[in-house]
């Protein structure tokens, strides 16, 4: 269970730093403390096919006592716009309201008001927008800042919503279902929303020969997806003699092997899950590098070994090794990235692989140290197999697959009697 996670994931995160430095502020033409002023934003996020549309509301409220007396008003309000959009609109009760993007101010908008807002009054607008989606899942986040209001999220019954474990009301109407959170819910990470289009799941399968036995592999995916599948099955059937060339190992999985189509949710979060037992759940959007990386745990999983890191590290680094014939350049940009990140993190983390844990469902607050574990086990097991060699490795991985359990200890008096050299100052240096 602990082992087949991929941990570098995108998608949903990457607004993540830039919503934690965000901050709502208006500007006037009084030297204004506007952090006293109130932002009030009602959104309601209703999924489409291939399409959310998002309408948000937004009241703003004067309260700045250096704008009393009539000493000054507001005319615009600064507010962040974090997803991708398209078909932004803004306007109040009688017209238009102009926008434009904030100079230097990344995702920030400056909306300018219809009116000035003296001490104590209000003005409402409101903003639309698209964001577009996969026409099967609808995956975005829902990002807030507002001192009040609520959000809205209405999914079709057509589609299945996976939310993440956050209080919300539910309503179920004719045609669909409305769900409703407070403002507290997104005050310190947006939430991530997962709807996925009910259909039917087929299946698309090849049998090959591996090892001289025949192996049948099935694509379990959402109907509509044909040319993923069948391009994931062409890959598989690409990949796996590969993998058994660089492991010297023959594939040594169950005859059959199936890999499943998934959301984030049913990927808990991760790129993709190798259970151990033939299954593999890879996320639909995942590449390359993370479908040979879940093949790749075909083999660890047969070597039972005892710690994560054997598991990610030999699943990382033989699956450098299958892109380096494939894709070169992507090999390398792998490798540097996974190097990147530990240079970068091993001071601050510095910690013992030995013991290593990731959490069942991926966490926003806990990335930064799945993805230390992930790039300093890639790095060690890289150190390992550069002394080593590649036949020697070779050699190694028949014996490791052949020994049963695999911990610590064993691994070092293999890899030490395979190779004739001492490790012991470098497996000191990482477990
Ligand atoms: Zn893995």
């Amino acid at each position: 269970m602990e082992s087949g996670h991929y941990s570098f994931i995108s998608i949903v995160f990457c607004s993540i730093i830039a919503l934690v430095l965000f901050f709502v502020l208006a500007t006037s033409t009084a030297c204004a403390e506007w952090e006293q002023n109130e932002v009030e934003v009602n959104s309601v996020y209703e999924v489409g096919p291939e399409v959310v549309h998002v309408t948000k509301e937004i009241t703003f409220t004067n309260k700045d006592a250096n704008t009393r007396y009539w000493q000054g008003f507001y005319s615009s309000l600064n507010y962040p716009l974090f997803q991708d959009h398209s078909n932004l609109s803004s306007y109040d009760d009688s017209s238009e309201v102009r926008l434009k993007r904030a100079e230097n101010g990344g995702n920030y908008y400056m909306f300018a008001f219809n009116e000035n807002v003296w001490y104590g009054d209000s003005y409402t607008f409101t903003l639309e927008y698209d964001v577009q989606t996969d026409p099967i899942y609808a995956t975005f986040t829902i990002g807030e800042q507002s001192d009040s209001g609520n959000v809205k999220l209405i999914v079709p019954d057509n589609y299945e919503a996976c939310l993440a474990d956050v209080s919300y009301a539910k309503e179920n109407l004719n045609d669909r279902v409305v769900y409703t959170f407070g403002n507290e819910s997104f005050q310190e990470f947006p939430l991530r929303i997962d709807c996925v289009k009910t259909v039917d799941r087929v299946v698309a399968s090849e049998v090959i020969s591996l090892g001289g036995r025949n192996v049948n592999i099935s694509v379990e995916y959402r109907k509509g997806n044909d040319e993923w599948a069948q391009e994931v099955l062409d890959k598989t059937v690409t990949y796996l003699p590969l993998l058994e060339d660089v492991w010297g190992v023959p594939f040594p999985g169950n005859s059959d092997l199936i890999i499943r189509e998934s959301s984030v949710a049913e990927t808990k979060g991760y790129h993709g899950f190798n259970y151990g037992n033939g299954t593999i759940s890879l996320l639909h959007s995942a590449g390359d590098r993370v479908l040979i990386h879940e093949l790749s745990h075909s083999w660890t999983h047969a070597c039972n070994f005892e710690q994560l890191w054997m598991h990610e590290g030999y699943a990382n680094l033989y699956t450098f090794l299958v892109l380096k014939q494939i894709n070169p350049k992507k090999a390398l940009a792998m490798k540097s990235e996974l190097e990147e990140d530990y240079d970068k993190k091993e001071q601050h983390f510095a910690q013992a692989l030995d013991g290593w844990s990731i959490p069942d469902e991926y966490s926003t607050s806990g990335s930064e140290m799945i993805g230390y574990g992930y790039s300093k086990s890639f790095v060690f097991v890289s150190d390992i197999y550069e002394k080593v060699g590649f036949e020697r490795m070779q050699i190694a991985n028949r014996k490791l697959l052949a020994s049963g359990n695999v911990d610590t200890s064993d691994h070092i008096s293999i890899i030490e009697s395979i190779s004739g050299k001492d490790f012991d100052q470098m497996y000191s240096n990482f477990v």
